[in-house]
């Protein structure tokens, strides 16, 4: 079947495309949207592009950080006031995956995909979208949760609050094939520290459920308390409450259950 590609130089005009037309998808990197095409899905007849700079674009000097949905991972890499999102951009694919890859591709990426997105869930995020009725910004949680509706809105960019101190934010990938592949599963934690107490903490997994989830029972146990190895037990002992991990061929639902706690406690004590 053929396909037809519509460049745009505006988000606006590439986000009208879009909302018009079902059957179009907007090509970020095209590491997943190319593959799908090669492979043959006829659900796909339409592939739209956008030349705007906007799409592209890093903020991060000041406290808030947005990151352009057309960013890569090899730009982030290269940012150095993005160091603690090195690890993150880090673990995804080899170096062409990373040349081309996006964040704003990754909120889409279907398990065992969607490593940048479990980073960007733990920083409570907000995703600027812009559909049919105009734009608005999205809390990250909302939007995956409604991910699979999102089919005609176009991602413009990314934004959270910068991490007050690197020590507050970690990031684990377990996978089969190291340093790529995908995950068995993925964790991220957003710990700010008041004095001496964790004030706001976000515990998000990958893999655990059809999109990223946030591990909320966790996240209660370490609220309001000191980061020490009796709090960072009760995490790690309630991090697979809410989750609904499946079976793939990295691993199964009962190995992810019993593994997510392990790593939970090896990730907040700092252990490799
Ligand atoms: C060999 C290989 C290894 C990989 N390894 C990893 C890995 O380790 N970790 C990981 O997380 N992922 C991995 N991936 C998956 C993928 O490369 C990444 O998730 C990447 O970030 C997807 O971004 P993209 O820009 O290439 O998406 P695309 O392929 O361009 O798009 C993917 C989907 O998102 C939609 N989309 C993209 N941008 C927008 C936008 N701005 N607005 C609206 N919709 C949009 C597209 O229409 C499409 O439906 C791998 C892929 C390959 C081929």
């Amino acid at each position: 079947m053929p396909v037809t590609v519509k460049t745009f130089g505006s988000s606006g005009e590439a986000a009208a495309a879009l909302s018009a037309d079902r059957n179009a998808r907007y090509l970020g990197g095209g590491t997943l949207v190319m593959r799908a095409l090669n492979e043959g899905d006829i659900s796909i007849s339409t592939i739209v592009r956008a030349s705007d700079h906007a799409m592209t674009r890093i903020e991060a000097t000041g406290a808030r950080i947005t990151l352009g949905a057309g960013v890569t991972y090899a730009r982030i890499l290269a940012e150095r006031d993005l160091a603690f999102l090195h690890s993150p951009a880090r673990s995804i694919g080899g170096p062409a995956v990373r040349n081309m890859g996006t964040v704003g591709g990754n909120l889409f990426a279907p398990n065992p995909y969607g490593d940048f997105t479990v980073a960007m869930l733990a920083l409570d995020a907000v995703v600027s979208v812009q559909g049919g009725l105009g734009s608005r910004e999205v809390p990250i949680e909302e939007f995956l949760q409604s991910r699979d509706r999102q089919t005609g809105t176009l991602v413009l960019a990314i934004s959270f609050a910068k991490p007050g101190s690197p020590d507050a934010f970690h990031y684990r990938k377990i996978a089969r094939i190291k340093p790529k592949g995908g995950a068995v599963i993925t964790l991220a934690a957003h710990l700010p520290m008041n004095g001496s107490r964790i004030v706001g903490a976000r515990v998000a997994l990958g893999s655990m459920a059809p999109t990223p989830i946030r591990a909320r029972a966790a996240e209660r146990a370490l609220e309001g308390r000191s980061l020490d190895a009796s709090t960072i037990n009760a995490a790690a002992a309630v991090a697979v409450e809410g989750t609904t991990p499946g079976d793939n061929a990295l691993a199964s639902a009962w190995y992810r259950r019993e593994i997510v706690g392990v790593h939970l406690k090896r990730l907040l004590s700092g252990q490799e």
